[in-house]
């Protein structure tokens, strides 16, 4: 695997070899990356797909949840409502918990 370099001033990662001379994020000079250490890049790879699982799932609560909103306005009667309802505090509490495990994530350099 190529190594991956870390943006010091805005905390970007990416590969060495798309690196030009500016941070595509904040535009900070190539001086300011650092090449992570194969820990901390391993830790990166390994974290790639999980945390696009959760970024899938929290794109899907979102879904849930305006579909779930469609159905408490439709107001068919008061148990479709109470599903409906009951599917949009879930799909938010789901949501939040994955948008928690993300940043637990970040915090341990797994991003
Ligand atoms: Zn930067």
């Amino acid at each position: 695997m190529g190594k991956l370099v870390k943006c010091q001033v805005c905390g970007l990662i990416m590969e060495e070899d798309k690196l030009h001379d500016f941070c595509p994020k904040c535009n900070a000079p190539k001086e300011k990356f650092d090449v992570l250490a194969d820990e901390a890049a391993e830790k990166v790879f390994r974290s790639e797909y999980t945390n696009d699982l959760h970024m899938r799932l929290i794109n899907y609560c979102n879904k849930i949840e305006a579909l779930a909103e469609a159905g408490i306005d439709d107001n068919l009667d008061p148990a479709c409502v109470k599903l409906f309802k009951k599917a949009k505090e879930e799909a938010i509490l789901i949501k939040q918990i994955s948008k928690a495990e993300l940043a637990g994530h970040m915090n341990k350099g797994k991003w």
